[in-house]
Formats: C-alpha cells, sequence, structure tokens
C-alpha cells in the first residue's frame, strides 16, 4: 500500500513538471484531450473561492490540466482519450 501512495506521489510530481513547461505537442495534446474531458459526463466541476475547479470522478485525479499534457498513452481511465493518442504518441 505505502508503495502505491509513493508511486502516485512520483506521478503526480511527473505531470506537474510536464505541465509547467509544455511543449508545442504537448499543448496541443492536452487541448484535444481535454476537449474530450468538456463533454464527458464523468468531469465534475465546482467552485472554490471564485475559481472553478475540477476533477475526474472515474479516476479521482484533481489535476487534470497536469495529466493532459503526459506524452503516454491509456491515461484516460475510460480510454476516451485513445483516438487523440493514436494521432499524436
Ligand atoms: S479523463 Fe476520461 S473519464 Fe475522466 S473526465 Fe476525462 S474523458 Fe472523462
Amino acid at each position: 500500500m505505502e508503495n502505491n501512495n509513493f508511486m502516485d506521489i512520483q506521478d503526480t510530481i511527473k505531470w506537474v513538471m510536464n505541465s509547467l513547461n509544455p511543449d508545442i505537442e504537448q499543448r496541443i495534446l492536452s487541448s484535444k484531450r481535454l476537449e474530450i474531458c468538456n463533454i464527458c459526463p464523468h468531469k465534475i466541476e465546482w467552485e472554490h473561492e471564485n475559481m472553478l475547479q475540477w476533477r475526474c470522478e472515474v479516476c479521482g485525479c484533481g489535476n487534470m490540466i497536469a495529466k493532459s499534457h503526459l506524452k503516454s498513452k491509456g491515461v484516460c481511465p475510460l480510454d476516451k482519450w485513445r483516438d487523440v493518442e493514436n494521432e499524436m504518441l
């Protein structure tokens, strides 16, 4: 169990680092993935301190912006990003 938590932390750090300085391909990849999230019924939105927040209710990730920049396939838990990933990765 501790190992999984450690991996989660490592993954989260990797996702955040990826999103801080994305190259042009990552920006396009992220934009296309987030278009899919925007029409997905599993995207949960709420407001916190006048800022719109959102997360994926399937994987529970609250940092989908960072996750959407990953140059890896199969990141969406329902594989809804497959066509975009096959086109770009
Ligand atoms: S990551 Fe996948 S399941 Fe989650 S909100 Fe986006 S499209 Fe929907």
